[in-house]
């Protein structure tokens, strides 16, 4: 029997030469060493047909900058030989912002496609001819897609299995259960006069789960009252967050 095939990012760029970059080190780089997962960064401008191998023009109706063309970025796509078996995403500022939800799907998926935009963007009947799933990273714009592309990869990587060690499993992560992490804390035992608050060296676990808990929901309450409103009305937070407990 064959054994599986790992999971597997393609990446559509006119900058190959960005991938790996930061995810050929640490964590990602050592699983992509070890074929835990697999990069193939794709060069469009390999699809361009004319003399001076152009991949963008000027926009129709006028303005400023150039666009991707739908025609070059179409072939592009058709030359992975990739079907609808993998996700096709688009890094895109008008995208749905990406989650650690949306994370986990890609993660436990076969891996997906990932078109990095440049200029002013892509035409869109290419997006709408090869249903391209628009994705954004956060509400500001990146004069590319390759980092974005980057950000998205490594967030999944992490997830496959094999990649974290066992300790970190990821399962009390932020977001990973509506809620932002609770304060870490290690030695040394004082910092500048600050100790680590004394809770988290009772070896009481109970304590200790209770304290990081309160401490999840106030941070949460405080900095992200739209993950706080998701959070209270899935029952996985109190309206009101438990009161911290001092360490
Ligand atoms: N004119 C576009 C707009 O206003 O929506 C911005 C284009 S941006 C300069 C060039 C490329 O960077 C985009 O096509 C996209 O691939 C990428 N990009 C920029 N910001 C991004 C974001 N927040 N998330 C994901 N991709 C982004």
């Amino acid at each position: 029997m064959t054994p599986p095939s790992p999971w597997r990012a393609t990446v559509l760029t006119l900058f190959p030469e960005m991938f790996p970059g930061p995810l050929g080190v640490s964590l990602a780089g050592r699983a992509l060493a070890s074929g835990l997962w697999q990069l193939e960064a794709r060069d469009i401008r390999a699809s361009a047909t004319d003399r001076h191998r152009s991949v963008d023009d000027t926009p129709a109706g006028g303005g400023p900058g150039m666009v991707l063309r739908a025609d070059v970025l179409a072939a592009a796509i058709d030359a992975t030989g990739i079907g609808p078996e993998r996700p096709r995403l688009l890094m895109s500022p008008r995208g749905r912002p990406l989650t650690q939800t949306r994370v986990t799907e890609l993660a436990r998926g076969p891996g997906p496609l990932i078109v990095c935009g440049r200029f002013e963007g892509v035409d869109q009947r290419v997006i709408d001819g090869r249903g391209l799933e628009e994705v954004s990273i956060g509400d500001y714009v990146l004069s590319g897609g390759e980092i974005a592309a980057l950000a998205l990869i490594d967030a999944c990587v992490r997830l496959l299995p094999g990649v974290m060690g066992k300790e970190a499993s990821g399962t009390e992560e932020s977001f990973s259960d509506g809620l932002l992490e609770y304060p870490q804390y290690t030695r040394p035992q004082l910092f500048e006069g600050v100790p680590i608050p004394a809770i988290l060296t009772s070896g009481d676990h109970a304590k200790v789960a209770a304290w990081r808990r309160a401490e999840s929901e106030a941070l949460t309450a405080a900095r992200r009252p739209d993950l706080w409103e998701k959070a209270a009305n899935r029952g996985s937070g109190q309206k009101t967050p438990k009161n911290k407990t001092d360490g």
